[in-house]
């Protein structure tokens, strides 16, 4: 894996839009609102632009996949939003996707990073993005990984990488 700079919020417009195009593809009748707030102080940081890429379509997919579950069972009255921001923090970026879908339960919470956990139907998926992410940004990049709580609904994930301006 090569570790080079990469602008984070560069990053973040293109693997939102591979997500979103993947997910009208995927599901007829696609609808769901991103919204942005993307860090324009942030700077450029060592990683590899590929592996974290894949995080974020895995995680930004997840977000996409629980809102438009959520739209099915609610219909029109439902607005499905997934909103995707960066931050600079101290020695630290941080990348935020929250999503308005159904939440996660406290006995998932647990499992989510296990490999091959799924609450999907066959085909839909594999159970490996969350614990694929969870090693390319703690193991791969010295970053971190959470699902923080979010008191009222949806789901929001963190991602921490360290600004590194020596490569890994
Ligand atoms: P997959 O997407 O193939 O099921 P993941 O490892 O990406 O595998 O996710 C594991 C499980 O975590 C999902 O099946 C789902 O139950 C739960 N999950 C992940 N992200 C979200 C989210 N944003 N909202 C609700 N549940 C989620
Ligand atoms: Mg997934």
């Amino acid at each position: 894996p090569i570790f080079e700079l990469f602008d984070v919020n560069d990053l973040v417009e293109k693997y939102t839009d591979l997500a979103y195009q993947g997910k009208r593809n995927q599901y007829s009748g696609f609808k769901a609102t991103i919204k942005k707030d993307l860090d324009p102080y942030i700077e450029e940081i060592n990683i590899v632009g590929q592996e974290v890429g894949q995080v974020l379509l895995n995680v930004i997919g997840n977000s996409l996949d629980a809102v438009l579950h959520k739209s099915k069972t609610l219909g029109d009255f439902f607005e499905p939003i997934v909103k995707i921001s960066t931050r600079k923090a101290e020695g630290f970026v941080e990348i935020t996707i929250s999503d308005n879908g159904p939440g996660i339960s406290e006995e998932i919470r647990e499992k989510i990073f296990e490999p091959f956990f799924t609450t999907k139907p066959t085909g839909e998926g594999t159970g490996l993005g969350l614990s694929l992410s969870y090693n390319i940004i703690t193991h791969g990049h010295h970053g971190s990984l959470k699902l923080v709580n979010n008191d009222g609904e949806g789901a929001t994930f963190i991602i921490s990488l360290p600004i590194l301006k020596e490569k890994l």
